[in-house]
This record gives structure tokens, C-alpha cells and sequence, in this order.
């Protein structure tokens, strides 16, 4: 990925980079202030669009909140997908008010408190059981208000996903119910009249290998009929998970979906649909529909050459896009695709340094990056914003103003 080919998505005008078709200078001034995050409805639409396209009918589509919880995005979202998964109990407010029906929302993560899960219990969604001790809660939920609780388990299968740029399932972990353990779960969660609609298999994220992706879902298939065979109520819902990365590098090579969805297609036709024919069936993505739709953009305050080296000191940061400075769970640091907005399509011109305002040398945009010239006043982007952008970063860190989120 280099800022080249994002800004072919995109587009340009003039030379300058557009967001849904407005120059990024334009959009500065509707704003009325940078640092600010800019997303692209027509990008994250097309994605949407491209996944219906390849993937079976039968199979329902999910976004995954935290990837960009901004509510005008999981407005669109709710609009474009089947459901909605959602981490926490703001999620799940932010979930519903887009209208979302409570039997589309399901509420997965480790650590729910008590207070999340009487709040999941009230609303109706499904609850993904990460735990026995949380299956006892929910249960005692369901008992103190009068309500039936859907449930789904969280399995943590017998195998690991490979080539996940996070692991989330297999060996031992925090996620899910270890598969060996889901049987006698299950029964217990029957005895209690719990609405035991299915399972749930999210292994990890952020894999660009098709291979690897094809591997673990027809494993989670085989690992959830197993698991259904001897279930004490029908199987309604399984969801398979995703782990669809986005390429943030520039030797990272785009997922091959066709051959995801390929398989996919084998999977649910041959195996799923036959055997579990009341399933709803469901992939849940998150970066893969909004990582690639968004844009960080911040203003050069200062420029200064330091015993030869130039920096660039943005008034933006790691406070806003804790990710592209590579702290965020990278293990060797890379720079995100970045360019100079008002000058897209100039030749590279020289080697600066795009450094943030933050007082530590871990605000850290960009490492010697070839570009055009860029002056005090310029705005400087940083693609592939749209997912774990703002809320995956550390906002109060030297109290800068929070910045402003549209959905172009
Ligand atoms: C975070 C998360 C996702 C989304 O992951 P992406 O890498 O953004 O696709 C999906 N499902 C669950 C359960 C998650 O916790």
C-alpha cells in the first residue's frame, strides 16, 4: 500500500486530494479547524458493494463497531450490512439508535460487567458468552428482569489462525469458551431457559493471506457442526468471524477476497446450509469496510531542518492516530501511507520527517518520507484512517482539543 494507489480511491482535483469528491483544503475550512478525521461514504459503500457481490446470498454481512464506532458511519453502515457486533455497552447504544433491530445486534468481548450484561439482557441483543462465570451472570440477569436472554457462545477453538496481525483464538486465551468446555456450557445454559441461539468464532484480525483465511474458516465449520450435532436447542446463528486485513504498508499486498468469498461460498452451500438450514449465517468485518475510507488530516506548524534532517511538526498526533506512530501493537515500525493533500500529484522533491506535536519521541507520523515540498500552513494526510483511528488512541495524552470526525 503507498499513498499512491489511496489516492487513486480517493481522487484528486487540481492536484489536490478529495474526500467524497471535495478537495481536502475545502473540507479544512468546512471544518473550521484541523487536526480532523475525514470518511469516505462513497468508499465504504463500494466495499459493501464489492463483498455482496462475491459472497453468497445466504451468508449475512456484519460490521464490527469498534473499528469506527462514529455514529453517522455505523448510521450508514446499519444501512448497508445485515448487523451490527458491537464491544461495549455504548457500542450497543450507538448500535440501536441507527434502528437496527435488537435480534441484529450481538455484544461480544471479554470483561462485560455486570451492568453492561443486564443492559444487553434488557435490549434483547444476542450476548456472546465469553466465559462460564459470565454465562452464570447473564443467567442471573435474565431472572432479576423478567427476560429471556439470547445468547450465543463465544468458542475459542483447538487451533490458532495463522498469519493474524492479532491472535484471538486458540491455546489459551481471554476470548471465547474453550471448545472442549462448550458442551457441557451449552447444557447448562438449556437448564437455565436460556434463548441458546448459537456459536460465535472470531479467531484474529488484520490477515492478508487468503490462504491462511480459507484455512481457519473451513476449520470453524467443522469445529461448529461438531459443536451443533449435540446442541440441546436448534442452531439459529453462527457467526464465523472475519480477521479481513487491510494492507497498511507498502510491501503488504490487498487480501485476494475472491478466493476468500470462494470458499466461503463452498462452505455455506455444501456444508452450513445443509445441516443448519435455520441458521442465519454471518461474517462480521471491521477495518476491511472503513480502514481504507478514511483520512487523518493535519496542518504543518512548523518546518525545521535539524543537522540536515527536515521534520515536518503537524498539529495533529499520536493523541488522534495512535496507529500510523506504531504504537499500537506494531512490531516493527512502519510508516502509513502519507502525502501532501494540496500537492497529490507532484513528483517526491526531498526526505522529511512528519513528526507530531506530542513532547515524546513516540509521535511519530512518518520516518524519512519521500515529498513534495510542503510549507507552515499545508495540510499533510495520513491514509487508511478509518478504522482504530480516534478511538484507539490515547486523546487526553497532553490535553490537545479532540478532533472533528465527518462522514463525507
Ligand atoms: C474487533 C473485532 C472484530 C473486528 O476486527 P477487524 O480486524 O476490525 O475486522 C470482529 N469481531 C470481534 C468479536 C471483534 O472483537
Amino acid at each position: 500500500m503507498t499513498a499512491s494507489t489511496t489516492v487513486s480511491a480517493f481522487g484528486e482535483v487540481d492536484g489536490v486530494l478529495t474526500v467524497g469528491g471535495i478537495g481536502v483544503d475545502r473540507l479544512a475550512r468546512r471544518v473550521g479547524s484541523t487536526p480532523f478525521f475525514a470518511y469516505d461514504r462513497h468508499l465504504i459503500t463500494q466495499r459493501v458493494a464489492l463483498l455482496r457481490s462475491l459472497l453468497p446470498e445466504r451468508l449475512s454481512l456484519g460490521y464490527a463497531v469498534k473499528a469506527n464506532p462514529m455514529p453517522a458511519v455505523v448510521h450508514l453502515l446499519a444501512s448497508l450490512v445485515d448487523s451490527l457486533d458491537v464491544a461495549s455497552a455504548y457500542e450497543m447504544r450507538v448500535a440501536l439508535d441507527t434502528g437496527t433491530a435488537a435480534s441484529r445486534v450481538s455484544f461480544a468481548g471479554p470483561g462485560k460487567t455486570t451492568a453492561e450484561l443486564e443492559q444487553a439482557v434488557a435490549s434483547g441483543v444476542t450476548i456472546e458468552i465469553e466465559s462460564e462465570g459470565e454465562a452464570r451472570r447473564v443467567v442471573a440477569a435474565g431472572e432479576e428482569l423478567g427476560v429471556r436472554p439470547c445468547v450465543a457462545v463465544r468458542v475459542n477453538p483447538d487451533f490458532a489462525v495463522r498469519g493474524s496481525g492479532m491472535r484471538m483464538g486458540g491455546g489459551p486465551q481471554q476470548f471465547g469458551v474453550d471448545a472442549e468446555q462448550v458442551p457441557q456450557l451449552l447444557r447448562e445454559l438449556d437448564a437455565a431457559g436460556v434463548d441458546l441461539l448459537g456459536f460465535h468464532v472470531f479467531a484474529g484480525s488484520q490477515n492478508l493471506s487468503a490462504d491462511l483465511i480459507v484455512q481457519a474458516q473451513t476449520r470453524t465449520v467443522e469445529l461448529v457442526l461438531a459443536l451443533a450435532a449435540d446442541a440441546p436447542q436448534p442452531v439459529r446463528y453462527v457467526n464465523l468471524g472475519g480477521g479481513f486485513g487491510v494492507p497498511y504498508f507498502p510491501q503488504d499486498q490487498p487480501l485476494d477476497i475472491a478466493a476468500v468469498a470462494a470458499n466461503l461460498t463452498r462452505l455455506v452451500e455444501d456444508e452450513l446450509a445443509p445441516a443448519l438450514p435455520d441458521a442465519d449465517l454471518v461474517i462480521e468485518l471491521g477495518r476491511y469496510l472503513v480502514a481504507e475510507a478514511g483520512v487523518y488530516v493535519t496542518r504543518v506548524v512548523d518546518r525545521k531542518v535539524s543537522r540536515g534532517s527536515t521534520y515536518l511538526v503537524v498539529d495533529g498526533g499520536m493523541h488522534h492516530q495512535l496507529a500510523a506512530s506504531g504504537n499500537l501493537g506494531q512490531v516493527i515500525r512502519r510508516n502509513y501511507p502519507l502525502a501532501v493533500a494540496g500537492r497529490i500529484t507532484a513528483e517526491p522533491e526531498e526526505t522529511a520527517t512528519v513528526v507530531g506535536c506530542l513532547c515524546t519521541p513516540l509521535d511519530l507520523l512518518g520516518d524519512r518520507v519521500e515529498l513534495p515540498r510542503a510549507d507552515v500552513g499545508d495540510l499533510v494526510v495520513v491514509f487508511q484512517a478509518g478504522a482504530y483511528g480516534l478511538t484507539a488512541s490515547p486523546t487526553a495524552f497532553l490535553g490537545h482539543p479532540a478532533p472533528v470526525e465527518i462522514l463525507v
